[in-house]
């Protein structure tokens, strides 16, 4: 190769970036200012995703419905929400994506991350991250007598206890992969509402928990009701919880009923929304006779009024 060839060479690269940058400059300066606002109004009707939540003030402690849109036709769509799975289910007549969350009452107020991920029609993936606020709810403290064996049991006690716990935690784990319920969930008795969830309690001045129910004054004998369609996987009596039914509606979400006087209903049943699982009572640790509700989502226990409160779609 002879000098000059090997001189345009070593050149070339900054020639033509020389080249390109002189032309850029010519087509920018050149561009009408009309042509500047074709551009900006290109851009603002890129289709965007539409995230949105029920109900609109997120507290800890709360269940949560999200609605997503993505910008394009997806096959199916995925979120993760403070360090849970979210699996959505499509909504044909709204065309929308939902799935059902919540937010335990240990979230600290702030701002967290809904993510998500979607799988095009070409199966390309397709993200967005929401980021959402997080108010904090308002619960109180009361403090209750009770028997002193709920407090100080005795080594008897403790093994039933102990028996009571690991058939929960059993029951717990087998949650199904589909969802069960469809619509709104209902009360599970019509009655007044005796103790909200999320109160701090005090035990006899010693104990304390939280109440990570909602208790219903009703007297002994009340017909209870299934809030939404699901699997029964508890249908048995434990020390505290007295005789206890537990609804698996699918996706981690579960409904419990306590302090029943009766259960009509056995394990592996298959619950319709409003359908009787039992009678209420004051079994286990009840300071009387009342129906407590609770709902469980992922391992977290969530406020069942407002559950009741969402609409939710029947698809
Ligand atoms: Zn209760």
């Amino acid at each position: 190769m002879d000098k000059r060839r090997q001189r345009y060479l070593k050149h070339t690269p900054s020639v033509i970036f020389a080249g390109a940058t002189a032309l850029l400059v010519i087509a920018l300066t050149s561009l009408p200012y009309a042509r500047a606002d074709q551009v900006a109004t290109r851009l603002a009707v890129v289709p965007a995703w539409s995230i949105r939540w029920q109900p609109a003030r997120l507290v800890n402690g709360a269940p949560v419905l999200f609605r997503v849109k993505p910008p394009t036709l997806v096959k199916s769509l995925n979120g993760t929400w403070l360090g849970h799975d979210l699996s959505f289910t499509f909504e044909p007549s709204t065309r929308t994506w939902f799935a059902l969350a919540g937010i335990s009452l240990e979230t600290k107020p702030g701002t967290y991350s809904l993510t998500l991920t979607a799988e095009s029609e070409k199966g390309m993936p397709v993200l967005s991250v929401k980021r959402i606020r997080v108010a904090a709810g308002k619960y109180h403290t009361i403090a209750l007598l009770i028997p002193k064996k709920f407090t100080e049991p005795n080594a008897a006690q403790l093994e039933a206890i102990n028996q009571g716990k690991s058939l929960k935690d059993k029951a717990f784990l087998q949650s199904g992969a589909q969802r069960e319920w469809s619509g709104g969930f209902l009360p599970p008795v019509n009655a007044p509402v005796s103790d909200v969830f999320g109160t701090r309690r005090t035990f006899n001045a010693a104990v304390q928990s939280v109440h990570k129910g909602l208790d219903y004054a009703v007297p002994a004998g009340t017909p209870v009701f299934a809030v939404n369609s699901g699997t029964v996987i508890l249908a048995h009596p434990l020390f505290f919880e007295g005789n206890c039914v537990v609804l698996d509606h699918g996706q981690g979400l579960l409904t419990l009923y306590l302090h029943l006087s009766e259960i009509t209903v056995k394990e592996g049943d298959h619950i319709a929304r409003g359908q009787q699982i039992g009678i209420s009572g004051a079994t286990g640790r009840a300071t009387g006779a009342h129906l407590h509700v609770a709902v469980r989502w992922q391992g977290v226990y969530l406020n069942p009024a407002t559950l009741f409160s969402l609409h939710l779609p029947r698809t």
